[in-house]
């Protein structure tokens, strides 16, 4: 493909990237990828991968890949005074049990480093023609006019620098994005709110932990108070303080004081620790004044900068570029007017701003497994399994790229009088105890978007399907695709 002209550009091979550009090339839409790294990074950032990040994962056919690299942990934060205390209290930090998980979701969360996501997203990724991928290759600035985005890219090995003309730009370059500097688009909420100093070390501390496994640990011990984390089943481990005012970075502690203190931290007084490295990150709780500039959108931390505080960041990059993605696709392929692109900022801009807020909170950590999974699951349709062709499926499965109307039965009424529409659309008739945990009841459906949210619902049979059907599509083609506003709201309900 000549690579001076493509139909989206996609800036940065992080999780918000890596999702934009694979749903991108599931559609088969002609995709360039550039990352300014020569290879990715190798920092384990984010290890709490979400249920509807795993659900997204599960649906790129990833979910064991995924847990390949994954440690098995009660999705609860355990405080105590060190890792190897036998008592301690739980927190819960809106995670789902493994049971709770189990009744909404044909998936769980995963705790799982960055560093061993990535990498699986992006040999993914490279599985589709439509994907064009260049690392080491850095956006310099972009300029648009109303039919395309110039974007000056440059060769970091050769120093070669070329133009590509883009339809659409997706901005996933960071929290120091080129992309918003170079819009001008400015961020909003406080900036450096908190610096977290960590050490990445190996040792063998499952030992000390015993049977209780969590996702993270809050130590409160008076002379190394700080969080654990476990990144993967193996020895690897991050240790990191919040600094408070005046205290010192860890970076500045030598080897035997480091060893010290995670002996200390750790309650296991001969521990031998190997430190692979030390660092500290300034982390803000800020959104981007707005979403989109003409063709060019923010999606990740180029849009929203949160703190750990919730564990928020990656999963909401991946959401961004999932949501994205599909939107761009229907555009591409002409399934909706271009309106439907609106919806990105205002659907997910209102995510965002939840997100940094909570971030900002210094309890922000501390939330109802509830609550965090109505948020994280953004209203999708409910999970429920039913077979099919004598295979287990979930309901989610039945989600197609276009436009999937699930109806009550075979739903002969329904299938019979659908219109011609932009976008396919695949019928899916459901049992009567599948229905109904859809909320549909006799003769009734609903019409669900490719990210699981239902566009209408028809809680029971209709007089004349076909001009119900009809009209929704009419609004659909017009890029009026918006679910419920929020994980709150009530499914559009047609009366
Ligand atoms: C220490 C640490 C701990 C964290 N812990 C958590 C956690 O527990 N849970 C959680 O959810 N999140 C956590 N995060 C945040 C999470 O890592 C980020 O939110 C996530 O990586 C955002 O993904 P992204 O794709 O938007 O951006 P990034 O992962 O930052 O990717 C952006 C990419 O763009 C590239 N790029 C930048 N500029 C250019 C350019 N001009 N041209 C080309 N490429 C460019 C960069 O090299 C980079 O690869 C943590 C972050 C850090 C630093």
């Amino acid at each position: 493909m000549n690579l001076t002209e493509v139909p989206v550009l996609v800036v940065g091979a992080g999780p918000a990237g890596l999702t934009t550009a694979i749903t991108l090339a599931r559609y088969g839409v002609e995709t360039l990828l550039v990352e300014r790294r020569s290879e990715q990074s190798t920092l384990p950032r984010a290890t709490a991968v979400s249920t509807r990040s795993m659900e997204i994962i599960r649906s790129f056919g990833l979910e064991q890949q995924v847990r390949a690299g994954e440690v098995e942990v009660e999705w609860d934060g355990w405080i105590a005074e060190t890792l190897a205390s036998k008592s301690g209290i739980t927190m819960p930090v809106g995670y789902p049990s493994r049971e709770q998980a189990a009744r909404v979701s044909p998936t769980a969360p995963a705790s799982v480093p960055q560093d061993h996501l990535e990498p699986v997203l992006l040999s993914h990724l490279r599985t589709f023609p439509a994907a064009h991928i260049r690392f080491g290759t850095e956006l310099l600035a972009l300029e648009q006019d109303a039919k395309a985005v110039t974007a000056t890219l440059r060769d970091r090995e050769s120093q070669a620098i070329h133009a590509v003309r883009a339809r659409y730009v997706v901005a996933a370059d960071g929290a120091h994005s080129t992309v918003r500097a170079t819009l001008g688009i400015p961020m909003e909420g406080p900036d450096d709110l908190v610096t977290h100093s960590t050490v990445l070390f190996h040792a063998p501390l499952w030992e000390a932990v015993g049977p209780r496994c969590y996702g993270l640990y809050i130590i409160t011990h008076p002379q190394a108070a700080g969080i654990f984390v476990p990144l993967g089943a193996g020895d690897r481990w991050l240790y990191g303080q919040e600094l408070t005012d005046g205290q010192d970075l860890l970076e500045n502690a030598t080897d035997a004081e480091l060893t010290d203190l995670l002996r200390t931290a750790s309650g296991v007084p001969d521990l031998e620790p190997w430190i692979e490295r030390v660092s500290h990150f300034s982390f803000a709780a800020q959104i981007a004044s707005t979403y989109r500039e003409g063709r060019v959108f923010l999606a990740g931390d180029a849009a929203h900068r949160v703190t750990p505080r919730g564990g928020t960041g990656m999963n909401t990059a991946i959401h961004d570029g999932y949501d994205l993605g599909w939107k761009l696709a229907w555009i591409s392929r002409g399934w909706a007017a271009r309106r439907l692109l609106d919806t990105y900022e205002s659907e997910r801009r209102p995510v965002g701003l939840h997100n940094t807020a909570r971030s900002a909170d210094p309890n922000g950590s501390h939330l109802d497994a509830d609550a965090g999974l109505a948020a994280d699951l953004g209203g999708r349709i409910p999970h429920a399994w039913l077979c099919q062709d004598s295979d287990l499926v979930s309901t989610l499965d039945l989600v197609g790229p276009g436009l999937t109307l699930l109806t009550d039965g075979y739903g002969g009424s329904w299938r019979s009088a659908i219109p011609s529409s932009h976008a396919p659309i695949q019928v899916h008739g459901l049992d009567e105890a599948t229905a109904q945990v859809l909320g549909i009841g006799d003769g009734g459906a609903v019409l669900v978007r490719p990210d699981g949210k239902p566009v209408v619902s028809w809680p029971t049979s209709v007089a004349d399907p076909g001009a119900a059907l009809a009209a929704s599509l009419d609004r659909l083609a017009q890029g009026e695709v918006t679910g419920p506003a929020s994980p709150h709201t009530a499914v559009l309900v047609a009366s």
